[in-house]
């Protein structure tokens, strides 16, 4: 697999006003040909280290792009730098100037002299045009290794790289096919799964694996290179079975997917139907569960019953548990997700109450502790949480803390 870096220039770039956005779109355009960026640096418009980065990039990777810095000012200095730094000079293309006069005409302004400079190529590299901007782009091949010089602005370097580097440097890579997939795990910390599916990976030497925290579920990414498509395919497929099959019901997306279309499939498969009573979410779980096209073949309705009144109005829940255990109890979320079920009628219920902060924890019940309700025709039942988190978080793991109690209803629900 042939190695990439991506060298940023700009000393705006370093500051907490400007962002780095091109290495991020141009190391996911290089996964897509396999082509792996092992390295980004961000350099100020400094010469000296420029220089020095531009050198120890090329000794190290196959690839080697740099972005900014060529601009007709002073300050951008990456033409002559990269000239230098592969010991070349800079040939003047009087065409170059001929055209930025001619655009310059176009939008009635003469060229200031300055943007000559622009004009400038590295001997032996091929001019990358740009339709976009004044600076064009260079590419030059040597010693078995790439150096590519784009501009800086995002809307002139994304066409140039797509239209002439990308296919040379596909060609360059090879025929390698390139596949990727995600499962999401629910219940379980990051650890705990890494413990469990390590010895799995890495007895699949090409295949990488990162995994990942996501507020409320685990990420589990793999990518395979192959020969061809369906040899990545079918190795993808293998490792994810076999992860699978040792986490058992906690992995709840083998492509993917999202709890709420996970939940929207399985209903769909049953061909039965779903209503949601919330509390401390506040209707997160209806819009989670409504984001999703077609929802509304299996999703009938929800309730937001934030005051108890509420509670006992909407949903039945009778006065006399709320009184003696509480609107946050097993008791209150089974008679929520019961009298939902009952209003509604339909197949499954599901309800959230719980304590999203900062205040109204107390020591019997901390800001975090949540019951999930869940009912269907043949009986209901709760459990308990106690989420970390600020209440943006308690309230969105709230939501996947229900849905999933929800799933593992649903999986044993016979067809
Ligand atoms: P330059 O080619 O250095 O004159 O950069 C021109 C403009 O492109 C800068 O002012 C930035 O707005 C933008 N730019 C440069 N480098 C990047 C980058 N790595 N990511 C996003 N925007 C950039
Ligand atoms: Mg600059």
């Amino acid at each position: 697999m042939l190695s990439a870096e991506i060298i940023a220039v700009g000393s705006e770039l370093l500051t907490p006003e400007k962002t780095d956005t091109n290495s991020l779109w141009l190391t996911g355009k290089l996964n897509e040909i396999g082509v792996e960026v092992k390295l980004k640096t961000i350099v100020g418009d400094d010469e000296a280290r420029l220089e020095e980065t531009i050198k120890d990039a090329l000794k190290r990777s196959d690839i080697v792009i740099s972005t900014g810095g060529l601009g007709p000012t002073e300050d951008d200095v990456t033409r002559q730098v990269s000239a230098r730094a592969v010991g070349r000079s800079l040939v003047f293309h009087e065409h170059l100037v001929d055209e930025l006069r001619a655009r310059f005409r176009r939008w009635g302004r003469e060229m200031p002299e300055i943007n000559k400079r622009q004009a400038y190529v590295i001997e032996g590299a091929e001019i990358l045009p740009n339709p976009n901007g004044s600076a064009v782009g260079m590419l030059l091949e040597a010693a078995d290794k790439f150096l590519v010089v784009l501009p800086g602005p995002p809307r002139e370097l994304k066409p140039m790289f797509e239209r002439y580097v990308l296919p040379k440097l596909k060609a360059k890579a090879g025929e390698i096919f390139v596949k990727r997939r995600v499962l999401k795990v629910s219940g379980m910390g990051e650890s705990a799964v890494d413990e469990a599916i390590a010895p799995i990976y890495k007895s699949f030497g090409s295949v990488q694996t990162s995994i990942l925290f996501n507020k409320s579920e685990v990420e589990v990414h793999l990518f395979a290179q192959g020969d061809s498509d369906a040899d990545a395919g079918a190795m993808l497929d293998d490792v994810a079975g076999k992860i699978a099959e040792k986490l058992g019901t906690a992995v709840f997306a083998l492509n993917g997917e999202s709890m709420e279309e996970i939940i929207g499939k399985m209903l769909t498969d049953l061909g039965q139907t779903l209503s949601v009573a919330e509390s401390c979410t506040g209707g997160l779980i209806g819009m989670r569960l409504t984001d999703v096209p077609g929802s509304s073949a299996y999703f009938t309705e929800g309730a937001v019953t934030y005051s108890n009144e509420a509670k006992m109005r909407s949903l039945g829940v009778p006065k006399e548990i709320i009184e003696e255990h509480g609107a946050v109890s097993a008791e209150t979320s089974e008679a929520m997700a019961s009298g939902m079920r009952r209003l509604a009628a339909t197949d499954h219920a599901v309800s959230v109450t719980g304590i999203a902060g900062p205040d109204g924890g107390s020591d019997e019940k901390p800001v975090g502790t949540v019951f999930i309700g869940y009912a269907d025709k043949h009986s209901t039942r709760s459990m308990k949480m106690t989420l970390p988190g600020d209440r943006y978080l308690i309230r969105w793991r709230s939501s996947q803390a229900a849905l999933d109690y929800l799933r593992r209803q649903l999986l044993k629900t016979p067809q």
